[in-house]
């Protein structure tokens, strides 16, 4: 199986360029269940080529674990017949972001624009709220949604049997954690508490980027988040203006200046809606 990594028992996973973004797989006699379906039509052919190297097996089900295009553009080619499972705020979310997006490149703004231009945003076809168990090839499959952080539709997905947990972009590896497109950065570290206290001894966690994880990578990553995000609420309650409010926390920030750009758009965003504006 040239390209899959074993995490644990019946559980691959793999890294696709471009982005390093993970796709995993949960192989059963009765099918397969694949979690992110990549950012097209094109690279989920490849990715459905690939899976034919894991087993024969149709794909019987689909988790997103979020709803941005690099995990979901590829929903199409599975579903049909395929079910899709996502977290019940993934379609808002498509609308409000990825389709204008989609709309952008396809005119033009990234290319290849033929290959974005074939691709047809594809919901879930069942929506998951707080959690749902599924049973896969006689084990559990977990798929639980811990609060908002990187988007407001993070699902986890859980395997208790393998204490195996692929985790989307709650946590990333390859690159600082990517705020922005319907980011919540003061929410998210208590999304990764929640999580934290859920991971068992010798946890495994697949980042949606990235090489695997442990916990105390986590928890690492938890704390760098809670510091942009207490800095955040440190300047905006001193009464610096959002567009100054990078360039004030200087040496402060845990991650460089271009990830934590939409942490403040989104932070103070979120102070606004809150009120304390
Ligand atoms: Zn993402």
């Amino acid at each position: 199986m040239p390209g899959w990594e074993q995490i644990a028992e019946e559980l691959f996973r793999r890294r696709y360029d471009p982005l390093d973004v993970s796709v995993c797989v949960v192989r059963a006699p009765e099918g397969l269940l694949v979690v992110d379906t990549r950012a097209s039509h094109r690279e989920a052919d490849e990715l459905l080529r690939d899976l034919r190297q894991l087993s024969d097996a149709p794909v019987r089900w689909v988790v997103n674990t979020h709803a941005h295009y690099d995990h979901t553009f590829g929903n199409a080619r599975f579903s049909p017949p395929a079910t899709v499972l996502g977290h019940e705020r993934v379609p808002a979310h498509l609308a409000a972001y990825e389709v204008p997006m989609l709309a952008a490149w396809t005119a033009g703004a990234r290319q290849p624009r033929e290959e974005w231009a074939e691709v047809v945003i594809t919901p879930p076809t069942e929506l998951v709220g707080e959690r749902r168990v599924l049973e896969v090839g006689g084990r559990e499959v977990q798929l639980l949604h811990l609060g908002r952080g990187h988007t407001d539709n993070d699902l986890v997905v859980h395997l208790p049997d393998a204490g195996a947990w692929l985790v989307g972009d709650l946590v990333e590896e390859s690159g600082p954690p990517m705020y922005g497109s319907g980011s919540f950065p003061l929410d998210w570290p208590g999304t990764l508490d929640r999580l934290g206290e859920l991971l068992g001894d010798g946890a495994v966690i697949v980042p949606g980027h990235g090489a695997v994880v442990d916990a105390a990578y986590a928890r690492a990553q938890r704390e760098q988040l809670a510091e942009a995000a207490a800095l955040i609420r440190e300047l905006h309650a001193a009464g610096v203006a959002e567009q100054d409010a990078l360039a004030a926390g200087s040496g402060r920030w845990p991650f460089p200046d271009e990830a934590v750009g939409p942490a403040v758009r989104d932070g103070y965003a979120q102070l606004r809606a809150s009120g304390s504006a």
